[in-house]
């Protein structure tokens, strides 16, 4: 039976890339040597490095201002990055999710950092909206994909101070203007890649500003002096990344794949708004095209675990919410294709016929 994969993160991830990444594994790029095994100080491995760092400035329009780096730790390693490079007096954060969060206590630890605005209230189903941003800030860190509540920014905002996002969930889903942003980083397990590895795309004057010492692993500048080879690289999920970047410029890029993932995200949410056992949980305003987010309507939450099965059984894998939301998520990433999202549009209409 044909699988359908909404999985959150880790993520599905083109068919080819897969292929390419086990042929890679046999035999690296015609040296007889597996690819988690080759010396990452070779000239084919140099090769991936650059052709990975050109594809994301290619896809992204990524302005000379801007360098890319590929580094390991998670997007949550990635907190603690942001609080040593940039805080030095005052940072706000956007609260808008579990990540948001997490990212603005990791800066509390470091420094003064604060929630300028928070949508908490409602179980995180809104993105606040009409606060102001002090200008004597070092920078506003924002989430533009709340990956767990199914909320997200779909503007790249116009901000006084130096602007820093997590785009773990919605990277390379969607045009982006980076000249906007001092920094966007997110893990690749969402949309690009495998586990194992980050992306940074930081602007680069705008680093050096804070009077700390920065330990040299934490310091971005480490990073983008020695390419991303500062210290030994995750090879394997670079690798991947680079497959799956080179899969995504193959089909017509992020205006292409933008296209595409309104037209799911435009199906689902249609069906789950038409369907009477079914109901969103996001507003519709702030809805994620990559994440999304529904129960069972009033009335037939006792049916809940019987779509569960019913949706098993036609091959749905990944749909269960977070805990913190519960009902159902379905992560609709890039690798997700428009016939896998007919195919749970087609199982929510079967289910509501049952039930007529
Ligand atoms: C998953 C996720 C994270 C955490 O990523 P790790 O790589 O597991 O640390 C952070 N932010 C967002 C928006 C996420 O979706």
């Amino acid at each position: 039976m044909t699988k359908h994969v909404f999985n959150a993160g880790p993520c599905l991830l083109p068919q080819v890339a897969i292929d390419n990444a086990i042929a890679a594994l046999k035999d690296f790029s015609g040296t007889g040597i597996s690819l988690i095994s080759i010396s990452h100080r070779t000239k084919e491995w140099d090769a991936v490095m650059d052709e990975c760092r050109s594809l994301w400035k290619e896809l992204l329009n990524i302005p000379d201002t801007h360098e890319v780096v590929f580094l390991g730790g998670g997007a949550s390693l990635q907190f603690l990055y942001v609080a040593m490079n940039y805080l030095e007096h005052k940072a706000a954060y956007l609260d808008t999710g579990v990540w948001a969060h997490k990212a603005l206590v990791e800066a509390q630890g470091i420094g003064e950092a604060y929630a300028i605005a928070c949508s908490k209230d409602r179980n995180y189903c809104y993105i606040p909206k009409g606060f102001e941003i002090p200008e004597d800030i070092d920078y506003l860190h924002i989430t533009t994909n709340n990956t767990i509540y199914g909320t997200e920014i779909h503007e790249d905002m116009d901000c006084p101070v130096p602007l820093i996002a997590d785009m773990s969930s919605d990277i390379m889903s969607r045009p982006v203007d980076v000249s906007k942003y001092a920094l966007i980083y997110g893990g690749a397990q969402k949309n690009v890649g495998p586990a194992g590895v980050i992306f940074a795309i930081i602007r680069k004057d705008l680093l050096g500003r804070v009077s700390r010492h920065i330990p040299t692993m934490l310091d971005y500048r480490t990073h983008i002096d020695k390419l991303s080879m500062f210290n030994t690289p995750p090879v394997f999920s670079i690798f991947v990344m680079n497959e799956t970047l080179k899969w995504l410029r193959s089909i017509g890029g992020v205006e292409a794949i933008y296209k595409i993932n309104l037209e799911k995200a435009r199906i689902l949410y249609d069906e789950i708004d038409r369907n009477s056992l079914f109901i969103g949980t996001a507003e519709k305003e702030d809805r994620s095209i990559m994440n999304v987010c529904f129960v069972m309507a009033p009335g037939h939450e006792d049916l809940q675990d019987e779509f569960f099965a019913f949706a098993k059984d036609k091959g749905m894998v990944g749909i269960k919410g977070h805990r913190s939301v519960g009902g159902f998520r379905a992560s609709i990433y890039n690798a997700c294709s428009l016939e896998d999202v007919q195919a749970l549009v087609d199982c929510m209409q079967e289910f509501e016929k049952l039930h007529e």
